[in-house]
């Protein structure tokens, strides 16, 4: 006699439902009891001037380090907070973001202690995610020559610093942030690092308002050793 299968995802399915219950009643709360309009103001609109390039790691959660509420940070993140040329999904997010939304500022924002920059450095093999991580590989390989005269961690660190100056200038590179310079409109783009450690931001110094800015942006960026 055949049995019922026992239900694979109960268990997790209620830590789901709990979660969504508590923060529900947490947050929706405390947005509603500090502005009675909140949501039905966000409903009708978002006008953010920035977009935010960030890493999936959950322990950098956009908003909150800028302190931005919904609806001024417009998104997008993906592993080790990589801007790829043929990347539609990232292509988009920034073309609508400058075209549509009419953000101002594109920040690329990495972080210290970036489990898939270290995995790139450590040439780890983990499965599909490898292939995308070849692209910070690739970045490893390019500053091979200042890696090695470090030590293991402060050369992490530094891939960490070098990943985000050099998809910085991939976002520069593209032609939405080209075509929006050569249209007059004001877009800067940012190269930014976030401590897991100390909840800072730091500036790399990579920051372009124009076409001519690129290359010294990204000069000037590179030159300025934090890590
Ligand atoms: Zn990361």
């Amino acid at each position: 006699m055949l049995s019922e299968p026992e239900p694979r995802i109960a268990p997790p399915l209620g830590v789901l439902r709990e979660v969504e219950r508590v923060s529900q009643r947490t947050w929706a709360a405390e947005a509603v009891r500090r502005d009675p309009d909140y949501f039905t103001r966000l409903q009708q609109q978002q006008a953010p001037e920035y977009l935010w390039i960030g890493c999936s790691d959950s322990r950098v959660p956009a908003n909150e380090i800028v302190g931005l509420a919904p609806g001024e940070l417009f998104v997008h993140r993906n592993v080790a907070n990589v801007v790829v040329h043929t990347d539609l999904n990232c292509l988009s997010a920034l073309q609508y973001a400058i075209d549509v939304l009419g953000v101002k500022h594109v920040i690329v924002t990495g972080h210290y202690g970036c489990g898939g920059v270290r995995a790139a450095f450590d040439d780890a093999r983990l499965g599909l995610i490898d292939n995308w991580l070849r692209h910070v590989e690739d970045v490893k390989h390019r500053h091979e020559g200042e890696l090695v005269a470090l030590s293991k961690e402060r050369a992490v660190d530094r891939l960490c610093e070098l990943n985000v100056i050099e998809q910085a200038r991939h976002v520069c590179e593209t032609t939405i942030v080209q075509d929006a310079w050569a249209r007059g409109m004001p877009v800067t783009v940012h190269g930014w690092i976030y401590g897991l450690s100390d909840g800072r931001l730091r500036q790399l110094g990579f920051t372009a308002a124009h076409a001519g800015d690129v290359d010294p942006a990204y000069r000037a960026s590179l030159l300025s050793v934090t890590a």
